[in-house]
Parts: C-alpha cells; sequence; structure tokens
C-alpha cells in the first residue's frame, strides 16, 4: 500500500450508523483538517489526468475538486443537488446508498468536447457517479476519469461505470 494510501486510511473516520441505521459513514473532516494530507490528496487528484474541467460533486466532492482544479489549472465546476444552480440545468436522478436524489449541472458548463475529471469523496454503489458521468457527456464533454477518495468496494460501484476510468485513492 501507497504511503498516500495509508495516510488517507488513517484519517479517515468511520461513523457507525449514520445518516441512518446500518450504514458506515466515512467522515474526511479528519484528512480535510490535516495540512498535510488535505494536500497530499490535492496534489494526487491534480496530477491524474490532463483535463480541462473538474467536477465536483455536492457537497464534499467540491471541497476535494476546488483545490485540485486550482492546482492543476483546470476550470471547477460544481454539480449540485436539484434547485441549487441558478441558471439552465440538465438533471439525473439516481438511488443512493441511503435513499434517491437528483443532481444537475448548467447546461453551459463546459465547452464542446471538453476533457473532464469527476471527483467525490466516496463511490458507494455507484449511482451518484454514474449520473455525473451522464451529465458531463449529455452537457457534450468528455469523461476523462472518475476519482474519489475511497472506493467501498463490497457495493460493487465500479460495474456501474462501465468504461470509465476509475482512480480510487484507496479501496476498502
Ligand atoms: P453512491 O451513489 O451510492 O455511490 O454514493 C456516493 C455518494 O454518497 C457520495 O457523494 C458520498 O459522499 C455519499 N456516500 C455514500 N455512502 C457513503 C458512506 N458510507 N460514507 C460517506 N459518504 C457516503
Amino acid at each position: 500500500m501507497s504511503d498516500l494510501s495509508r495516510l488517507i486510511l488513517d484519517r479517515i473516520r468511520d461513523v457507525p450508523d449514520y445518516p441512518k441505521p446500518g450504514v458506515l459513514f466515512k467522515d474526511i473532516t479528519p484528512l480535510l483538517a490535516d495540512p498535510a494530507a488535505f494536500s497530499a490528496v490535492t496534489d494526487e487528484l491534480a496530477g491524474l489526468h490532463e483535463v480541462d474541467k473538474i467536477v465536483g460533486i455536492e457537497a464534499r466532492g467540491f471541497i476535494l475538486a476546488a483545490p485540485a482544479a486550482y492546482k492543476a489549472g483546470a476550470g471547477f465546476v460544481p454539480m449540485r443537488k436539484k434547485g441549487k444552480l441558478p441558471s439552465e440545468t440538465l438533471d439525473e436522478s439516481y438511488d443512493l446508498e441511503y435513499g434517491s436524489a437528483t443532481i444537475e449541472v448548467h447546461r453551459d458548463a463546459f465547452a464542446p468536447g471538453d476533457r473532464v475529471l469527476i471527483v467525490d469523496d466516496v463511490l458507494a454503489t455507484g449511482g451518484t457517479a454514474c449520473a455525473a458521468v451522464e451529465l458531463v457527456r449529455r452537457a457534450g464533454a468528455e469523461v476523462v476519469a472518475v476519482a474519489v477518495l475511497m472506493e467501498l468496494a463490497f457495493l460493487k460501484g465500479r460495474d456501474r461505470l462501465a468504461g470509465v476510468e476509475l482512480h480510487p485513492l484507496v479501496i476498502v
């Protein structure tokens, strides 16, 4: 295991039964509060691919994607929960490990053919990432890869991302 994977594992806190019984929540706030860990993760995400835009999925994806975009010299694009973006949007609905949701992106968020990296904190069932890939494509851009801090392998989210390059910084 790499030093970075070890550092990430060490700084992500397991919170049982949050937000509902049976879910083991992966809390990234200890990692964000550690400057060495946060900057190592930012550097890793920024160096994965040459891209035009980095998408962050609300809300924890924003925290990871925005500094990575800055570092990479790429633009940052927010993918938000329904009703939060002010201009014209595209939307996709999907099932979560706990509940269901709809995410949106601005219709004009990408230039045609933009190369895009999608970033989130946790890949669980893959519904969110799959919807994000669909939205980027519908908006006329190219998904280069999806990157997550942590993949929960037992939920088989990667099966829903067939044909999409996936970069989990750690797999549990
Ligand atoms: P999914 O669509 O099932 O892959 O769920 C991924 C989304 O839900 C990500 O945006 C995560 O932030 C959040 N999520 C799902 N399961 C967990 C978990 N066990 N711990 C932390 N976040 C989670």
